[in-house]
């Protein structure tokens, strides 16, 4: 060997389960470490890191809140956002107990809203350095049919309180109080997905499309995954498989507890016309509102327990199409394009599972992020890539604990 010649130390192999935008911002802080890396997914196109509302805004993570009245009128088959199967109730009444209890527990929001916050830094670099083009909009709002609520809620959230005059000129209708986030963002969900995928094959991300995997497990590590008839064997594995890793995970004798949460997005054309210049929260009714382009609207709603169900109930699409048809001003210029579905992984008291599974030494668990999927997916990455890496972070510890529970 010359005085010269350079020693390449490649890093270790990690094959990651999940190829959702969890998985693959893992993947993109462990491929720019210099990590070999292989992502695996079942479903090729991809399905809830695309279908979703886009919103990059950890200041409004305590919202909405969830009354037992809400609950009842759920269970009854009533109107509104939320759903809930009493079949589902009756499968895992736990998992529903526990969520009560959680409901309006505030006790670790402040540390999500801060981990959201350090997320969208980490967005706003990526965007800077990546160059990926996803329709990023600045300035976020929230609105509410009553002003007082509106004012405060704006101290409660730190956000900017707007009146109605200023909600009319932003587009919408009947709307009597709202608060501007002038720094969080709002992003297409279906670009930054396709950006992101293309980003890591790029940096050298081996991609395993359209098989389902099986992590099989021998004396406390991870052996190899099985998809299909390929066996890919790994130095270190995650999981970040979405509402489908309790599944995924029974091998390893880990329960993160997931429950998925279906919630639906409509895309309308719009004849090229400006419906709304600022993409908002219809806090009243949990629907979300976003113009990604000059001839794309995207509205999103439902929180619905109900298991991998895949029909939009009739009735459930056209409450949520009056009351857009009431609050956009423009409406008469929207054209639905397409109807669009997905699952959020929740856990029964919002704190996402990301860590190192517990008793399995070669395995890392990420998942759990429900209604904040998108929102958090930069930190989940980092935090897993620095815990594989052997530097965790000490700021998010807090995260471990979790996964054993
Ligand atoms: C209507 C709606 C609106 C939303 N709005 C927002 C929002 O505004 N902001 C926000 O931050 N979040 C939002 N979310 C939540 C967010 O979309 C999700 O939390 C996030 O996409 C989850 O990403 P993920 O990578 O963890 O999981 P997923 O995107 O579900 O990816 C997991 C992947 O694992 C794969 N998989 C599972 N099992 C296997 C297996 N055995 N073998 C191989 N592959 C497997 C699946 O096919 C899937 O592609 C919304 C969600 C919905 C439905």
């Amino acid at each position: 060997m010359t005085k010269n010649t350079k020693i390449i130390h490649k890093k270790e192999s990690v094959a990651i389960i999940g190829a959702g935008v969890n998985g693959m911002f893992c993947a993109y802080y462990l491929l720019k470490k210099g990590y070999q890396v292989t992502v695996i997914d079942k479903n090729a196109e991809g399905l809830t890191s695309k279908n979703n509302a886009g919103l990059l805004t950890p200041s409004l993570t305590p919202a909405p809140k969830i009354s037992i009245n809400d609950v009842i009128n759920a269970l009854a088959g009533g109107a509104g956002p939320i759903s809930i199967s009493p079949r589902r109730v009756v499968a895992d009444p736990i998992w529903f107990l526990k969520a009560a209890k959680y409901a309006n527990d505030e006790s670790q929001t402040q540390r999500i809203i801060d981990m959201g916050k350090d997320s969208l830094k980490l967005y706003t670099e990526f965007f800077d350095s990546e160059k990926i083009d996803a329709d990023v909009k600045k300035g976020v709002a929230a609105f509410y049919s009553s002003k007082e609520e509106a004012k405060e809620l704006s101290k409660k959230y730190n956000g900017k309180f707007i009146g109605e005059k200023t909600i009319t000129h932003l587009g919408y209708n009947e709307l009597h109080g709202g608060i501007i986030f002038k720094d969080e963002i709002s992003i297409n969900p279906v670009k930054l997905f396709a950006g992101l995928r293309e980003k890591i094959i790029k940096l050298g991300a081996h991609m395993e499309l359209g098989e389902e995997a099986k992590l099989y497990v021998r004396g406390g590590s991870v052996d190899y995954i099985q998809a299909g008839t390929k066996k890919i064997h790994a130095d270190k594995y995650i999981v970040t498989a979405g509402s489908w890793s309790n599944s995924v995970l029974k091998s390893a004798k880990v329960n993160p507890y997931i429950e998925p949460a279906r919630g639906f997005s409509i895309l309308f054309s719009t004849n090229n016309k400006t419906i709304i210049s600022t993409p908002a929260l219809l806090e009243d009714y949990g629907i979300a509102v976003a113009q990604h382009s000059a001839n794309l609207v995207r509205v999103t709603s439902f929180f619905e327990l109900q298991g991998e169900d895949h029909n939009l109930k009739k009735k459930r699409e056209e409450w949520l199409l009056n009351i857009i048809k009431t609050h956009l001003a423009n409406y008469r210029n929207m054209r639905i394009i397409g109807k669009y579905y997905g699952f959020r992984p929740c856990t029964p008291n919002n704190i996402p599972v990301i860590g190192a599974a517990p008793e399995i030494n070669n395995l890392f668990i990420a998942t759990g992020q429900c209604r904040l999927g998108v929102t958090l997916a930069p930190i989940t990455g980092k935090i897993i890539s620095e815990m594989i890496d052997g530097k965790p972070s000490k700021k998010y510890k807090w995260l471990q604990n979790f996964v054993k529970n």
